[in-house]
């Protein structure tokens, strides 16, 4: 299949309970042609389907989910509005809206210009809905907005279980005359039939979901939760009305069974939808920080504007207190920032002319006035949530083992609750109301839901909680192999020091003047990225030099630039450099190791191939670098610094900081395969670095961790970003991904376990059937809740603003 024709979408899916759902839909989507991937979520309830648009489109995909017994859940929303003047901009905004990826349905209504549609939730949001309208020219003037799927469903389950609940305490009460023998008619036969009139009510209303979903499942030859409730309540069920006419058979009675086992479900599936509710919250709240109203300024009136209509360049009013409504540059004013939102950095930072400021952090002191430079989807944030978004719809591989596991778990558990029933009927001389409570209790005890939900909610909660404080991870994955690493690879410019060396000394090799070395030097560096050209650059400018007139840039990364200045050829950078280029150095060799002192980078000047200066550059660590390198040796994790700088300064900053080992003198192309061989040697390697020419590095370790520089961040590199320029964040990374794949470590214990010690129990008759309902209901709101502990979760070491 051709990269081109490669299609990815998300599907909100509706009707699922457990992890036997996941197999089934996932089988089921795989089966149509073209469809390359499906993933499915338990916990967000989404499907992540990745197909050939040549063979396969959405519909089919849909088609094949409801084939398989679920729905795809679009969700309704109205909006009124203002500017539709004819049928002509009607039917033009029905088919620009109706052609946006995952709305379907728009209808608008020109009597009262009321616009409704249908979207996929999980493709388009409201606020792309907005956005788009809003681009058309139309205005919104209400919106209307029905309650999401999640909140429906809650509202249901909670209906159901509380009629279940009614109808099963009756159902209790009578089913025991031994103990509630002072209630009216207790032990009467009439009470039998009242009993029995509860508990179909029970079986079939609000138990009627189960039967469905089991019909769902069965469909597609399957099993999943459903399929034990319904074969283990229905066996009690029939067993009991079977007992019940003509005259009614107190002793072959366990109508409390099925209703109990009901109701307690109800009670679980509630909770756990309640919960689950709260794992995604987290990174709701992200995307709330952005303010909804803005100021523009046009001219000198200020207008109040929806933020999805501010336009690149738009002059925007923030006064102190209120949020920064898009990325800008500051024009005007002076202000701290409160930016913890988005990096999680607790000190504010200072703002004034000239710097950016990021969307959905906070103004704090003065008015700030600021051009808009980043809007709606392009916006740092949006950036982020997208990016979350994916994160947590892609499976790590231990969630795939577990969801296979759990597939076929089921018909592991009939046939265990089979044989046990045969048992029974055995030892207790065919008695087949006694033997029916063990196999019955079985059926409900091992429902694999809190295996489902161990994994799924532990991620989302994890990775949400990182997005808070500055550290976004881009793949579940990464929190997996990031708690698995051994080795920790720093680039050293830029990562280990700040990107920012400054040049302290210049000497002439030839009578040609310092300020000329510098003038020839930094017109050859103008456009160059590298920090050393950036300080060469600098360094000219405080002279105040003149620069030549330059062309034929040819920057080699990792070993300096190429120019052709005032008809000069001019080569700036690394002795290795020079000697590629057969400048003669050997009596300039001298002078370069004494200026290779403590954090010096010695640059070299040629002009036609003639070694003419030398240029030193004072490298400053980052004040965290130290604090960095020892938290990570104290956890076990052996550091490496990997340059392109030679031996000596890079060992002089390898010596400050206490790295374990240096690898010097390697080109950027060669970063990878230094990787590669500390892979060889059994390690599993992070690499940190800043982006800029160690992409392939960054790609080759086991996890790749970008710095970022706290507004502009390279989003495409790497596997985890630290959005703070600060190196600490690897610190907390590492602490996050440890704590998560704990949480997920313990609830797939505790979800096995649960399952290892309740199956023998109630197969030995210990376990009630409605405690067994119980049990299943407890453990996967305690596997939820666990996982919701872990938004306590919060960096050791505070990283404070330590660069502004
Ligand atoms: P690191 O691996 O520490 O990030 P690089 O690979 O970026 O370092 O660069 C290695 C060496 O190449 C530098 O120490 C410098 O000598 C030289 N060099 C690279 N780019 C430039 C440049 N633009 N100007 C001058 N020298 C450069
Ligand atoms: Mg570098």
């Amino acid at each position: 299949m051709s990269q081109d024709t490669l299609r990815r979408t998300v599907l909100k899916i509706g009707g699922m309970h457990c992890a036997g759902c996941i197999v089934s839909i996932q089988n089921s989507v795989l089966r149509l042609g073209g469809v390359e991937k499906c993933e499915v979520n338990l916990a967000s309830e989404k499907a992540y389907v990745e197909y050939d648009s040549v063979q396969a489109d959405i519909k089919s995909i849909e088609d094949q989910i409801r084939k398989a017994g679920y729905t795809v859940v679009y969700q309704d929303a109205t909006f009124v509005l203002s500017g539709i003047d004819d049928l002509v901009d009607l039917h033009g905004l029905e088919k620009e809206i109706g052609k946006t990826d995952g709305v379907r349905q728009v209808l608008v209504n020109y009597g009262n210009s009321h616009m409704s549609l249908q979207y996929n939730p999980a493709l388009v949001s409201l606020a792309d809905l907005r956005q788009k309208i809003s681009d058309l020219h139309y205005k919104i003037v209400s919106e209307d907005l029905t309650a999401s799927a999640e909140q429906v469903e809650s509202c249901t389950l909670k209906r159901y279980f509380l009629v279940s609940l009614a109808l099963t305490v009756p159902v209790l009460i009578y089913s025991y005359p031994e103990i509630f023998g002072f209630v009216p008619f207790s032990g009467n036969y009439l009470a039998t039939y009242f009993v029995f009139a509860c508990s179909t009510v029970v079986q079939f209303g609000p138990g009627g979901r189960f039967y469905l979903g089991a019909y769902r499942v069965a469909k597609m030859r399957s099993a999943n939760m459903d399929t034990l409730v319904v074969t283990g309540t229905t066996a009690a069920y029939l067993f009991s009305a079977a007992h019940i006419f003509p005259t009614p058979d107190w002793h072959h009675l366990s109508f409390d069974a099925s209703s109990a086992v009901i109701t307690f479900i109800l009670l679980g599936k509630y909770l756990e939808n309640k919960t689950k509710a709260r794992t995604s919250l987290t990174m709701q709240k992200l995307l709330e920080i952005q303010p909804q109203m803005a100021t523009i300024r046009n001219g000198n009136r200020e207008v109040e504007v929806p933020v999805d209509n501010i336009c690149q360049g738009d002059m925007i009013v923030v006064r102190p207190g209120l949020r920064i409504p898009v990325d800008g540059i500051v024009i005007d004013g002076d202000s701290a920032v409160d930016q913890s939102a988005i990096t999680g950095e607790s000190t504010p930072a200072r703002k004034k002319a000239g710097d950016i400021a990021i969307g959905g952090t906070v103004n704090i002191e003065g008015a700030l006035v600021i051009r808009a430079l980043r809007v709606g989807r392009q916006t740092l944030l949006s950036q982020i949530c997208k990016m979350v978004e994916d994160a947590v719809s892609k499976k790590p591989p231990m969630q795939k083992i577990v969801d296979a596991v759990a597939g076929r778990f089921a018909f592991v558990v009939m046939a265990v609750s089979a044989v046990t029933f045969l048992l029974w009927l055995v030892a207790s001389s065919q008695n087949v109301g006694l033997a029916l409570i063990p196999a019955v209790a079985i059926l409900v005890v091992a429902c694999p839901c809190a295996l489902g939900l161990a994994t799924p909610t532990a991620i989302m909660v994890g990775i949400g909680r990182g997005a808070q404080h500055g550290v976004l991870f881009k793949k579940s994955q990464a929190l997996e192999s990031l708690d698995k690493i051994d080795v920790a690879v720093f680039d050293k410019t830029g990562t280990l020091t700040l990107s920012r060396p400054q040049v302290t000394g210049i000497l002439s090799l030839d009578n040609t003047k310092e300020s000329e070395i510098i003038a020839v030097a930094a017109s050859a560096e103008r456009y160059s990225e590298h920090p050393i050209a950036k300080a060469i650059t600098k360094k000219s400018s405080e002279i105040g030099v003149v620069l030549h007139d330059a062309s034929n840039f040819i920057s080699s990364p990792g070993l300096g630039v190429a120019a052709k200045v005032a008809d000069r050829d001019v080569l700036v950078g690394s002795m290795r450099l020079m000697e590629q280029n057969k400048v003669n150095v050997s009596n300039a060799l001298d002078m370069i190791s004494n200026m290779q002192e403590e954090l010096k980078i010695v640059v070299a000047v040629s002009v036609n191939l003639q070694l003419v200066g030398l240029i030193s550059l004072q490298e400053v660590p980052r004040p965290e670098s130290g604090a960095t390198i020892q938290a990570l040796k104290e956890q076990g994790i052996k550091t490496v610094m990997l340059t392109g700088d030679n031996k000596i300064s890079a060992n002089s900053v390898a010596s400050k900081l206490g790295v374990d080992i240096v690898i010097a003198d390697v080109l950027p192309q060669d970063k990878a395969r230094e990787i590669e061989r500390l892979q060889k040697g059994g390690n599993r390697v992070a690499m940190i670095g800043d982006g800029i020419n160690d992409a392939p590095a960054l790609s080759q370790a086991d996890v790749g961790i970008v710095l970022g520089s706290g507004t502009d961040i390279a989003l495409e590199a790497g596997d985890v970003i630290l959005v703070q320029d600060n190196l600490l964040g690897i610190v907390s990374a590492l602490d996050l991904a440890r704590k998560t794949m704990q949480k997920i470590r313990r609830n797939i214990t505790y979800a096995f376990a649960y399952n290892i010690v309740l199956i023998p129990l109630a197969g030995l008759g210990m376990l009630y059937p409605a405690l067994a309902g119980a049990a299943m209901a407890a453990s996967s709101v305690s596997v939820t809740t666990n996982s919701l502990l872990l938004k306590r979760w919060k960096p050791k070491m505070q990283a404070t603003n330590l660069h502004s």
